[in-house]
């Protein structure tokens, strides 16, 4: 059976952290996604979260609370503490050898320069949260903020819920396995890998992708978290610290909980005995992380000028986090 084509304004594709923010503030937009909140929704916080706070943020957290049925949450700015582990010792500050260490132990390469990484080295981040009225904290904030967006983007029936199954760059298509969407402008969120695959009619866009892929293709490295019970030396370690990189070889990073710590497992074989804790909740074989980022994916790509991508993974860079999806589209506006 031939399938309706309804027309719409603008499609974002994708309803993780960047599809949501480019879908609540795009004037008539509609987001067209599976598994809404995306990496957010893993079965545990898998680090730190932080909705790191800067101008941007905090308008951000202001447009969408202003949105919300409930008023008993006050949002608040606190310092999330960083410490850095090398022989078993945690301090607030690191050695270049230590940036060097940790490259290698996550990324097989040395790099000196803090980029993306291991918080760009700072010794603390000022971050937003959220509190209840006992002045209670919202432990996951950053995911209690997006629920919110979710929620009132579904109410205003701004959501289709649906696999995107082939997009037509040439006749402003989208295709679900239910309907065809023609869009006037198109804002993908998407993978740029699944972007690309998804792509039908020999467009220019498609040779670029191509041509990228061959020579980089997007392959991510897999990480892998596990959720502990704290043990004596985290009781007394997170006191002080919110979260700690290590250099020690059996994690690269923990991040405390109230009632447990978030392991960043180096080698999901390791023996668990080394592991020191009681281990509750694995999750193995989350890719994650690039090997290399682009400055630029819109001039690499020389896309139709009604087509943007916005995201980490969309535009294929690493240092993008929520702060930088919103510096772009506040840009815009
Ligand atoms: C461990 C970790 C810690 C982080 N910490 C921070 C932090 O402290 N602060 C911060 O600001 N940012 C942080 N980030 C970054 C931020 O959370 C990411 O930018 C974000 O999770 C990626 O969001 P995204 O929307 O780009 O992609 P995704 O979350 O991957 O969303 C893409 C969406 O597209 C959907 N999709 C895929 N294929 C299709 C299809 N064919 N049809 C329809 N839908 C499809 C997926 O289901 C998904 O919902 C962190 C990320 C990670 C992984």
């Amino acid at each position: 059976m031939k399938k309706v084509t309804i027309s719409l304004e603008t499609v974002v594709l994708g309803a993780g952290v960047a599809g949501l923010v480019a879908g609540f503030y795009e004037k008539n937009s509609t987001i067209i996604g599976m598994k809404p909140l995306g990496q957010l929704d893993l079965p545990f916080t898998p680090g730190p979260r932080l909705i790191q706070y800067n101008l941007h943020t905090a308008r951000f957290v202001k447009d969408v609370m202003m949105g919300s049925e409930n008023s008993s949450y006050t949002a608040v700015t606190k310092k999330a503490k960083i410490g850095y582990e090398e022989n078993g010792i945690v301090s607030d500050i690191y050695s270049d050898e230590f940036k060097e260490k940790y490259s290698e132990l996550t990324r097989g390469k040395n790099r000196t320069k803090t980029s993306s990484y291991m918080s760009e080295g700072r010794e603390s981040v000022r971050h937003i949260v959220f509190v209840d009225q006992n002045g209670e904290e919202v432990e996951e904030s950053y995911k209690f903020l997006f629920k919110e967006v979710l929620r009132q983007l579904r109410i205003n029936n701004a959501l289709i819920e649906q696999k995107v199954i082939a997009i037509d760059v040439t006749n402003n298509t989208v295709e679900t396995e239910h309907y065809i969407y023609k869009y006037k402008k198109l804002i993908s969120t998407l993978h740029i890998d699944i972007f690309r695959k998804l792509l039908i009619h020999n467009s220019h866009l498609n040779h670029v992708l191509d041509m990228m892929y061959m020579t980089n293709k997007f392959d991510l490295k897999n990480k892998n978290f596990w959720k502990c019970t704290h043990n004596k030396q985290d009781l007394y370690l997170k006191k002080s610290y919110d979260y700690i990189y290590s250099v020690d070889g059996i994690h690269s990073r923990r991040t405390f909980f109230k009632d447990y710590v978030v392991l960043e497992v180096l080698d999901k074989n390791i023996a668990e005995s080394l592991i020191g804790r009681e281990i509750q909740l694995q999750i193995n074989d989350v890719p994650l992380q690039m090997k290399y980022s682009f400055e630029d994916i819109h001039t690499l790509l020389a896309a139709p000028s009604n087509i943007e991508f916005i995201g980490r993974y969309a535009e294929w860079n690493h240092k993008i986090k929520l702060n930088e999806v919103l510096n772009k589209v506040y840009a815009r506006k």
